[in-house]
């Protein structure tokens, strides 16, 4: 059985949530079967992964049943991951091969990935209440990076409740594949779809769409990294 904490295993452990997090009782009572389904998986809330001088900060939704809430490394084993850190190493954000496992040795290079809600959701649908609940963990962890610029949320869940962190209302920054939005003086979000199988296999989001999003993200990577 998997006993580490979200803290321990995270380069933000300030941010993190305690591994038995009680905030939100559907979603405690979802982690409670898994732990008894499946002893070997993680099971518990799922820390950020990444560089904590990243410039860009990937906003998910939520831990895969599959993926992350399995391996506890955000999209780490399930299909969205496998485009995500395929698209990460083009762009030259990580180093190291991804192997679908958090002991790959994989590193992230000038990026984080974060997720609006930490636990798994019951059919991979957050409620607001749990999005609410959540962001505190999201704004600390934001707050703890000195260096970060943009933003990519990977869909409308992910995009409402970073808006909310910065005050903003949804309404008037709507969620677009490919959208800029400023979100404060030094601070930009660019929309994508999410990179998941569902989003793939019905080709809303192909690769090349996705990688168009990063390709503007890139454009407000800091110069003093050049
Ligand atoms: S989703 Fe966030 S707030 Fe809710 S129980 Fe998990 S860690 Fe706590």
């Amino acid at each position: 059985m998997l006993t580490a904490t979200p803290a321990e295993r995270s380069p933000l452990p300030d941010a993190e949530a305690l591994r038995d997090c009680p905030l939100c009782p559907r979603l405690v009572a979802l982690r409670r079967e898994c732990r008894v389904e499946f002893p070997d998986w993680w099971n518990a809330p799922v820390p950020a992964f990444g560089d904590r001088q990243a410039w860009l900060a990937i906003i998910g939704l939520a831990p895969g049943k599959h993926g992350a809430n399995r391996t506890g490394r955000p999209f780490t084993g399930d299909y969205a991951g496998d485009l995500l850190y395929a698209t990460l190493a083009k762009f030259g954000l990580s180093e190291g091969n991804y192997a679908a496992d958090p002991g790959d040795g994989l590193r992230l290079r000038g990026a984080i990935i974060l997720n609006a809600v930490k636990c798994l959701p019951p059919q991979n649908k957050t409620l607001p209440v749990e999005e609410a609940n959540c962001r505190p963990f999201l704004m600390e962890a934001i707050a703890s990076l000195p260096n970060l610029t943009t933003f990519i949320a990977l869909g409308k869940v992910a995009h409402d409740s970073l808006c909310r962190s910065f005050g903003l209302s949804p309404a008037r920054s709507k969620f677009a594949h490919g959208a800029v939005h400023q979100i404060s003086d030094d601070l930009r979000l660019v929309d994508s779809y999410h990179c998941s199988r569902y989003n793939q296999n019905t080709r809303r989001l192909d690769a090349g769409m996705f990688e168009s999003v990063f390709a503007e993200a890139l454009a407000f990577r800091p110069a003093t990294l050049d």
